[in-house]
């Protein structure tokens, strides 16, 4: 599993930074689940490595535009690469008549199966036939509804132990495939060999959290609880806490002691503002984020952040 940041700006798009899109992929690559769509997320999909064939949902987490404009343009050049591919687009109330607006205007002809699901206040979204992720959300506090979406993949199976395999005479061949996936076997003399002696524990499945924009209100901690990694806004550096409150946003130093108290394995900062624009601007908000939470990073664009 891993992230590829396609946008890490906020408000308008800079020379280093575009606006909000993230990539959330499965372990194989075999399908792209897209977090935030900023305008020109389709540009940044093709010079990032992102196919957009493989982009089956989308999650906006709250309707501004640099989190939003890049949805038409995406879904109309989808068409022309994908025609069959479904797409199932989640996002607050108001997500459904923007995607219709902007397509039914510009006379765009979608000829996949497009479909738009409207979420409510908090809960878990229904992503249908994959039960091999859940996805549940919250509303954070940004002066419009914005969600924070938390993803949790299904727990993988335990190693096989292959030493003791072979330890026990047992060679690789098909019933090492039958034991990993739980069952016992039966070996020519007769010994029966029970999976649950070959094979380790269950490990957790990777558990990520991505913010939308939003005030610091520590209640969120609950949500992101003993994540593995928590992406969350930082539009303003530690000297601009009013500013932060003001126009709903937060602050490094605010997102690093949310991470603290929640308690998470990492933390990445996204959704700078353009006046951090130098290497030199960048490591002193690290420096800050780090002395309150140390397992902090700054996303950048085109970077991947894999568990
Ligand atoms: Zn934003
Ligand atoms: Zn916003």
């Amino acid at each position: 599993m891993c992230l590829t940041f396609l946008g890490t700006g906020s408000g308008t798009p800079t020379r280093t930074r575009n606006t909000a899109a993230t990539i959330y992929a499965r372990p194989d690559r075999s399908e792209f689940w897209l977090f935030d769509c900023g305008e020109a997320t389709q540009h940044q999909m093709l010079r990032h490595g992102i196919n957009m064939n493989k982009v089956s949902r989308v999650f906006i987490t709250h309707m501004h535009g640099d989190h939003t404009f890049g949805l038409p343009g995406f879904i109309s050049s989808r068409a022309f690469r994908t025609p069959g591919d479904p797409l199932t687009i989640y996002g607050p109330p108001g997500i459904a008549e923007f995607v219709s607006v902007t397509l039914n205007t510009s006379a765009s002809h979608i000829r996949y199966p497009l479909e738009v699901v409207e979420l409510d206040h908090a809960g878990e979204v229904p992503l249908g036939r994959d039960d091999t992720v859940t996805v549940r959300y919250t509303t954070l506090d940004h002066g419009v509804q914005s969600y924070a979406y938390r993803i949790t993949e299904a727990d993988q199976p335990g190693e096989l132990q292959v030493d003791k395999l072979i330890d026990h005479g047992v060679q690789p061949g098909p019933c090492y495939g039958q034991l990993k996936r739980g069952e016992d076997i039966t070996l020519d003399n007769g010994t029966v060999l029970r999976s649950a002696d070959f094979v380790g524990p269950p490990q957790s499945g990777p558990d990520i959290v991505l913010f939308g924009d939003t005030r610091f209100v520590p209640g969120h901690a609950d949500f992101a609880a003993g994540a593995d990694l928590m992406v969350h806004e930082a539009t303003y550096g530690p000297e601009y806490p009013d500013k932060a409150q003001k126009y709903f946003h937060s602050t490094t130093t605010q997102a690093a002691e949310l991470a603290r108290q929640a308690g998470v394995k990492k933390l990445v900062l996204t959704h700078f503002s353009a006046r951090y624009d130098t290497d030199e601007k960048l490591a002193e908000l690290l420096a800050g984020a780090q002395a309150i939470f140390p397992h902090t990073v700054l996303a950048a664009d085109g970077a991947t952040i894999g568990l």
